[in-house]
């Protein structure tokens, strides 16, 4: 928690409104969005929204680490990518069957699974924790839509990301959407803990918080 930022009245209601303005999440630049070049550009959003990088670091992750960052054992999960890989076929003249060899959606998140395993250690990530107002919301708004096709103009994936997983799956690979965030508190913790646990994550206060929001008159 960022002791020296702590005011009199973040303290209120059991330090609740403390926490929600110093809420904690992990995001990452996927291999895509190092070798394009646009590590400058995506951490720039982050800044520019008034969130704070507070652990960052470069990589190039192994399998194990890819396969203990996502979920690879929730069965919902594992059939939500799947879900999400059929919506891909929307508004094209093509089948789940003709494009994925199946309809099934565990067995395409599968499919899903291993591409992206695969994706995520092709070339070196950038890794951040990032700290905020309701931070977790705020880094999923910054990048946009997972599939890019859906993606909107303004986000992350969708300035900067054209793929659909027809095309991908056609190819073999996971979409390239550049961009990683996690999505609720569990997610965050756990990859926090992950990525940069016994790690530095640093405590300081960005000049623009007390404008931002606080009450600075
Ligand atoms: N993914 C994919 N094809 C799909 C759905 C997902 O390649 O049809 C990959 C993509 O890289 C995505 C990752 O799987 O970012 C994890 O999917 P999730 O549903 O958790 O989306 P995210 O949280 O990244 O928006
Ligand atoms: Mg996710």
């Amino acid at each position: 928690m960022a002791k020296n930022t702590t005011k009199e009245y973040d303290k209120g209601l059991n330090g609740t409104i403390f926490d929600i303005k110093h809420q904690r999440t992990f995001c990452l630049i996927k291999p895509d969005g190092v070798m394009r070049g646009l590590i400058g550009e995506i951490i720039g959003r982050i800044e520019k929204s008034g969130l704070k990088i507070v652990a960052a670091k470069m990589l190039v992750p192994d399998e194990e680490l890819i396969k203990a960052h996502y979920p690879t054992s929730d069965e919902k999960w594992i059939a939500r990518l799947g879900t999400k890989a059929k919506s891909g076929l929307e508004g094209l003249p093509l089948t789940a069957t003709e494009v994925y060899g199946t309809d099934n959606d565990s067995e395409l998140g599968q499919n899903v699974v291993s591409a992206l395993i695969q994706y995520m250690q092709s070339g070196p990530v950038f890794a951040m924790v990032v700290e905020g107002l309701q931070a977790i919301e705020m880094v999923r708004k910054l990048a946009g839509h997972t599939l890019p096709f859906k993606a909107e103009m303004g986000t992350i994936r969708g300035d900067f990301s054209v793929d659909n997983p027809v095309v991908a799956n056609v190819e073999g690979r996971s979409i390239h959407n550049l961009f990683h965030a996690s999505e609720n508190q569990g997610e965050a913790e756990h990859e926090i803990k992950l990525w940069f646990g016994g790690e530095v994550i640093c405590d300081y206060s960005l000049a623009s918080d007390d404008i931002m929001y606080c009450k600075h008159y």
